[in-house]
């Protein structure tokens, strides 16, 4: 007998037939002698019309109600899918986050889990119930309703599984499993049997949405057995695994992520003296947006230009902050550009060979597209390039590195 956590997301639970499809589901597992744990997203479409909601109120909502407000979508789900269990003769009871006393720190609409209270749960199992919990909500040590980020249900389940020391997690989503890419942008991504924590978090880290990057991390840190699966076809869906076999046959390339939420900033003619990077880029701290790519290009007639790349979201308050920067620095002008996306190749074959980058290079530059930054890692390298070639370069890398599926399949 085995204890596992079961996460569905949102299309999974999109409908009332898709709730009763996940119950049955789940009483096929209890059948078996298993320990069932649900994590439940709200259903689609759900988190994103309570966000519109507040912002017909306010452009920037108060975080902490903004958390009251979207913490809801999930709460619907929970006692949709108890009902539908105990329907079908499954005892079935469900516990908001705050009822589970998932404990977070008190970053509204970002929170951390700190720590959960595994006992009620534990209570409720040896009962015989399913119990199902709503994701990506908790509650800080005020009682404060906080949620954990997009995608945070995730996190949730995997939380839950390593408080619980379940035998697995079990990522149920719309696909079935982690594909080499986006298997919506490219037809012949092939689906991966496995794939390390190192390399997933990676590639949720440079936009994959699969998976929560915190998740991953979690999973990582407390060695959870995670799997992603498809919530309605049978299949062995994607182990994220530890272990990172040395075979002749590991592929220099696992994966291709892409993220369309950045923005870039240039600030051009700054005095290149010691500091610049601090003067530019303590303020933008200051401000509370985080950077990710950074260029300095090499000065010439004493002046230098300066690069980077932040979330999108935060565009608007950077090119301000960047703004005064410049009148304060005497530099030439700020250019902001948030037609741009990143394109990264992931692997942690990449380690034991040479030429990747260059490789990625050509194939981008036979599609004749141009690059506006690269930033490189041990497992990764990513480029910046115009929003509206993403596709093409998607699809071009994927071929060049010999990731797609033969054809006739996936197709
Ligand atoms: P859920 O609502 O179940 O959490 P998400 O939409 O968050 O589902 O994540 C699943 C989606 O992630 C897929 O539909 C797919 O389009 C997208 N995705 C992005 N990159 C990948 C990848 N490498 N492998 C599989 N799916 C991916
Ligand atoms: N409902 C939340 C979201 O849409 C959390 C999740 O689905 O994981 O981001
Ligand atoms: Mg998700």
């Amino acid at each position: 007998m085995a204890l596992i956590v079961q996460k569905f997301g949102g299309t999974s639970v999109g409908s009332v037939e898709r709730i009763e499809q996940v119950a049955a589901k789940v009483k096929k597992f209890r059948e078996n002698g298993d320990d069932i744990v649900v994590v439940v997203s709200a259903m689609s479409g759900e988190t994103n019309r309570l966000i519109d909601l507040a912002k017909q109120i306010s452009e920037q909502p108060v975080a902490r109600e903004l958390d009251v407000m979207v913490s809801t979508g999930e709460q619907v789900t929970i006692a949709l899918l108890a009902m539908a269990l105990i329907k079908i003769g499954v005892p079935a009871v469900s516990y908001t986050g705050g009822q589970v006393r998932i404990l977070t720190d008190s970053a509204h609409t970002k929170a951390r889990i700190l720590q959960i209270d595994a006992q009620d749960i534990q209570k409720e199992l040896k009962a015989g119930r399913v119990v199902v919990v709503a994701g990506f909500q908790g509650v800080d040590e005020s009682g404060n309703i906080t949620t954990l980020g997009r995608g945070g249900s995730d996190t949730t389940g995997v939380a839950l599984a390593a408080a619980l020391k379940a035998d697995e997690c079990q990522i149920y989503t719309d696909v079935d499993g982690v594909y080499t890419t986006d298997p919506r942008v490219v037809a012949r991504a092939q689906r991966l049997d496995k794939i390390t924590f190192e390399e997933m978090l990676e590639m949720a880290s440079l936009g994959s949405k699969v998976l929560q990057i915190r998740a991953v991390e979690f999973a990582g840190k407390y060695s959870v057995p995670l799997r992603v699966l498809h919530s309605f076809q049978e299949g062995p869906g994607t182990l994220i695994t530890l272990d990172e076999e040395e075979s002749m046959e590991q592929p220099i390339i696992s994966g291709i992520a892409f993220n369309r939420d950045e923005a870039k900033l240039t600030i051009r003619g700054v005095p290149d003296t010691p500091g610049v990077a601090f003067k530019i880029l303590g303020p933008i701290s200051a401000a509370n947006v985080e950077v990710d790519m950074i260029v300095q290009n090499v000065a010439h007639d004493n002046t230098t230009d300066f690069t980077f790349t932040v979330h999108r979201n935060d565009y608007h308050n950077a090119l301000q902050v960047l703004e005064g920067i410049a009148r304060d620095m005497g530099a030439r002008e700020v250019i902001g550009d948030t037609d741009i996306a990143k394109v990264s190749i992931v692997g942690v074959g990449m380690r034991s060979h040479a030429g990747v980058a260059s490789r990625m290079f050509e194939a981008l530059a036979k599609e004749n597209i141009n690059i506006q930054m690269i930033s490189t890692s041990e497992i990764k390298v990513s480029v910046v390039i115009e929003e509206k070639y993403l596709e093409l370069a998607v699809r071009a890398l994927h071929t060049a590195f010999e990731l797609d599926a033969p054809a006739g399949k996936g197709e």
